[in-house]
């Protein structure tokens, strides 16, 4: 999930990395007792999740009282690259004298976590790369084995930081890597990171994405709190349904797996018989009539789906119950693509019958591979290919 730039330097601030003090608010109401508060000059930020703030106009400054007020009424209910301005995060303004970059993401290529530093901090890290790739400094971590602070002020030195700034931005640095680990991140970044006229360094931005599974880590910090909006509709039905869903974009076979081990390897057989998964789905325990039939909604609705296949174990799980609740979603929804069975386990004869009296294609003993074949060749039947 991925944080607002509030909710980032809450757990910032609460792993000893400084941020500027601030207030967010959500009505013209908290503006007011803000706006009596506020030591001006403020900055007032926009709090959307897509980045790119800055140039898109949701960053604005106010030297008194009126003027803040003039700007939380522009701001407020914009809409910024589709997402509309529902909370302001009034903050002091800082005096910048210079912005770096400094992030930690976690790089598909190589599995590891990478962490870059720059001195030309403020814009795009991506335009960076493009622009200044010799000021990019960057060095994948072990999380098996943190770095050294020694290694982390070798990287800084590079950025031509020294002096008291450089001690700052290597408690920034430290303290950015526990971050990261501590909250199972895929990002944390600061951009800019800036050393202010005084010397002092600060994050006047935050970009966080905690691991979704991790996420009861930081309720300690904060209850994050995300409307259904923004969550894949398909996903967030999944979530009240109690299975786990991801979509995955283009594909034409839909998947639903008793276990996750067990949907991978279906996952390569359909790609090895040249289908694409168009998503992963995995039951877990505790699959009900009611939480199968739920399942196979769901991947029936996936977009792109011309044949399902349900790889199922009847093992915490009844086949019985998985069976009723597959026939079930039959007489309600009534699909046109292809599904196919292949399940064994508890109950296996009690639920193999009810499939086979609904003439539903059925693996019983057979492999994975077995079943993904003939999945195919019932696409094919339906013209689903
Ligand atoms: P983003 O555009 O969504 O990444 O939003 P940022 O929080 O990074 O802000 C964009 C830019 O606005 C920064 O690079 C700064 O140049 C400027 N900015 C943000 N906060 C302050 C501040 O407190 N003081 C000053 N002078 N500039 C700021
Ligand atoms: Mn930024």
């Amino acid at each position: 999930m991925k944080l607002y730039e509030f909710e980032g330097k809450t757990i910032f601030r609460e792993m000893n990395i400084p941020v500027p003090k601030g207030k967010v608010i959500s009505s013209l109401d908290e503006a007011k007792e803000a706006a009596a508060e506020a030591v001006y000059p403020v900055v007032v930020k926009s709090q959307v999740l897509r980045g790119g703030r800055g140039k898109a106009g949701g960053i604005k400054f106010a030297e008194n009282e009126d003027e803040l007020g003039r700007v939380v009424n522009e701001l407020m209910g914009m809409v910024i690259s589709g997402e509309k301005i529902e909370k302001l995060l009034i903050e002091e303004k800082l005096k910048i004298s210079r912005e770096f970059y400094m992030g930690i993401t976690l790089d598909p290529k190589s599995s590891l976590p990478l962490l870059i530093i720059s001195a030309q901090g403020g814009m795009d890290i991506e335009h960076v790369a493009k622009e200044y790739p010799h000021q990019l400094f960057k060095m994948y971590l072990d999380p098996l084995k943190k770095p050294r602070q020694y290694e982390m002020i070798d990287l800084l030195l590079k950025t031509g930081v020294k002096g008291k700034v450089l001690v700052q931005m290597s408690r920034v640095l430290h303290n950015l890597t526990e971050c990261y680990f501590k909250f199972n991140a895929m990002t944390t970044e600061i951009n800019p990171l800036v050393i202010c006229e005084d010397d002092t360094v600060i994050a006047a931005d935050s970009k966080v994405e905690i691991d979704d599974l991790a996420l009861f880590r930081i309720k300690a910090v904060s209850n994050f709190e995300r409307k259904e909006e923004l969550l894949d509709p398909l996903e967030s039905e999944a979530k009240v349904a109690g299975v786990s869903y991801v979509g995955m974009g283009k594909g034409n076979i839909g998947l639903i797996s008793g276990g996750a081990g067990l949907g991978m390897a279906s996952m390569d057989m359909i790609s090895v018989h040249g289908g694409v998964s168009a998503n992963f789905l995995d039951l877990g325990g505790g699959a009900t009539t009611e939480k199968t039939a739920q399942a196979l909604k769901i991947v029936l609705k996936t977009p792109g789906v011309k044949g399902v296949l349900l790889n199922l174990f009847g093992g915490i799980n009844n086949c019985e119950h998985m069976a009723k609740g597959i026939t079930s979603v039959l007489d309600e929804v009534k699909p046109n693509q292809a599904i196919v069975v292949k399940m064994r386990g508890h109950s296996q004869d009690e639920g193999w019958a009810i499939l086979e009296s609904r003439n539903i294609p059925l693996i019983k003993h057979g492999t994975t591979e077995e079943a993904v074949v003939l999945l195919m060749r019932e696409m094919e039947k339906e013209g689903g290919m």
